[in-house]
């Protein structure tokens, strides 16, 4: 019997491309499709021909709907991949809304390096286009969590809430056959308390897991994180300023919303405008919506019950900016103001516009409230710029910066150990992707190294280890050249391609 082999194709030694594939005697299963983003020898593996014959791929899973995890999709249904994509409801719904938008924007990418004339490529092409997006999502089939599926002959699939966004889960493969082994892969994980989400639920028995370590070498303050949300808007609107915010248009809008108008119903933050200007971050708002008055199985219980009485998103000083002309007009808007727009890493989107006018002024703040990925605009501002580059100008920093990592999605040190330890046993070995080799590195090594929070002030050191007595391997990029994968039955032996 041919052993079980699992082959990383992305995400090694890096946040994006989430890209695995589990071969087996009688099935090929591919988990996750992810773009790869951030500095251009990344971005430019979207290129590369795919480690596999799509056409050969038997069923697909995607964790969730952030673009380095499904933003692949179009591309692999395009290029002959018929296999049926399992998912959850949550993440079909905002992939509705986010395949489409990405193929929007290569095309557009495309059309304006033909337009400026410095693509090398003549015509420069798209990566694909949004009707591909349209087609590949007609390969998606929603299903709910912790039913244990057969998706491809002798593989069993097991969604479970993974914290992260909605929608988000980890998939456990239970691999039939002879092998009788299970491998889970935890996507991105949610910290252990998203104020709309369920926690993430416990690993259950897993041979093998796969884990992100994005925040590896973190450990998040959370005592102190809304404090300075909160002072950092009054001391703006005192200076007579605006509050931007950059966020990602799914979840990070609705968390940031969230405590908006719990500060303010507190008096920890003064009453003034909110826009939200991101016709994407409107569009998963009102799928977050639905999904708390549904409420979906991820909605937390108090969530859910408090959404009966109140709007929870808005007090009353949201507007929603759809239209271009109107996202303009706030340029001439006076007073003290909080705009939040995407994207999150300022990497495009109408938040570059909002930062070109508002960065050199130093009443304004800029608050970050997510994972800055090296090679963004976003990263650069947290690392303390005094100057970027957008839209062809080179611009001032002089507006206050506030970099609030723990209003991240994705779980820290502590909470990714916690995770594991959650397990019907130790697994036999974890390995690390999704991360920068630091915090992979850092997460390897564990709770012996000093601690830092996300924003980079050192935390005493704990003493005590968790009872997780796993092998961890990180990762790292030589992994994802195609000609390195693990066996899963046998896990201390790398087989050749
Ligand atoms: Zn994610």
């Amino acid at each position: 019997m041919r052993v079980p082999v699992l082959t990383f194709l992305g995400a090694a030694g890096t946040v994006t491309g989430s890209r695995f594939l589990v071969d087996t005697e009688r099935a090929r299963v591919l988990v996750d499709a992810g773009l790869f983003q951030g500095l251009k020898p990344l971005r430019q593996r979207n290129w590369d021909r795919f480690g596999v014959d799509p056409a050969g791929i038997d069923a697909a899973v995607v964790t969730h709907a952030h673009v380095d995890h499904i933003g692949y999709l179009p591309a692999l249904v395009r290029d002959g991949m018929s296999a049926p994509v399992h998912t959850t409801a949550g993440t079909a719904d905002l992939a509705r809304i986010v395949l489409p938008d990405a193929g929007h924007l290569q095309e557009e990418e495309a059309d304006y390096a033909n337009r400026k004339g410095f693509s090398k490529h003549h015509p420069a092409l798209p990566l694909y286009t949004e009707e591909d997006a349209y087609t590949a999502l007609g390969s998606l089939r929603p299903g709910p969590f912790g039913v244990e599926t057969e998706i491809a002959p002798g593989v069993h699939m097991t969604l479970r809430p993974a914290g992260h966004i909605l929608g988000s889960a980890t998939v456990s493969l239970r691999l039939g056959d002879a092998a009788d082994r299970t491998i889970t892969f935890s996507g991105d994980l949610g910290r252990s308390h998203h104020p709309i989400l369920c926690p993430p639920a416990p690993i259950g028995s897993s041979d093998v897991v796969v884990m992100e370590s994005t925040y590896g070498n973190r450990f998040h303050d959370d005592v102190d994180t809304l404090d300075r949300f909160g002072s950092a808007v009054s001391r703006t609107v005192a200076r007579g300023g605006t509050v931007l915010i950059p966020a990602f248009a799914v979840d990070r809008t609705e968390v940031v919303l969230f405590h908006l108008r719990r500060l303010v119903q507190a008096g920890a933050v003064p009453d003034v405008p909110i826009y939200v200007d991101s016709p994407m971050a409107l569009s998963a708002l009102a799928v977050y919506r639905r999904a708390i008055a549904e409420p979906a199985a991820d909605i937390s219980p108090e969530v859910a019950a408090s959404a009966r009485e109140v709007d929870l998103f808005d007090g009353g000083r949201v507007t929603e900016v759809r239209d271009v002309e109107q996202s303009k007009a706030l340029a001439d808007l006076h007073g003290p103001m909080i705009i939040v727009s995407a994207s999150g890493m300022a990497t495009g989107g109408r938040v570059v516009h909002h930062l070109r006018r508002l960065l050199p002024n130093h009443n304004n703040t800029v608050l970050l409230v997510g994972y800055q990925a090296v090679g963004t605009r976003g990263r650069m501002l947290a690392d303390g710029a005094g100057e970027v580059k957008m839209l062809g100008r080179h611009v001032r920093v002089r507006a206050e910066i506030v970099d609030l990592g723990a209003f991240s999605v994705h779980a820290d040190q502590g909470e990714l150990l916690a995770w594991l330890d959650t397990a019907d046993g130790p697994p036999e070995v974890v390995y690390l992707v999704h991360g920068e080799p630091r915090s992979s590195e850092a997460l390897k090594s564990g709770p012996r190294r000093a601690r830092r929070t996300s924003d980079g002030r050192r935390l005493p050191r704990r003493t005590g280890t968790p009872g997780l007595t796993a092998r961890i391997d990180a990762v790292d990029a030589l992994w994802s050249a195609a000609t390195t994968c693990v066996a899963v039955g046998r896990v201390d032996r790398r087989l050749p391609h």
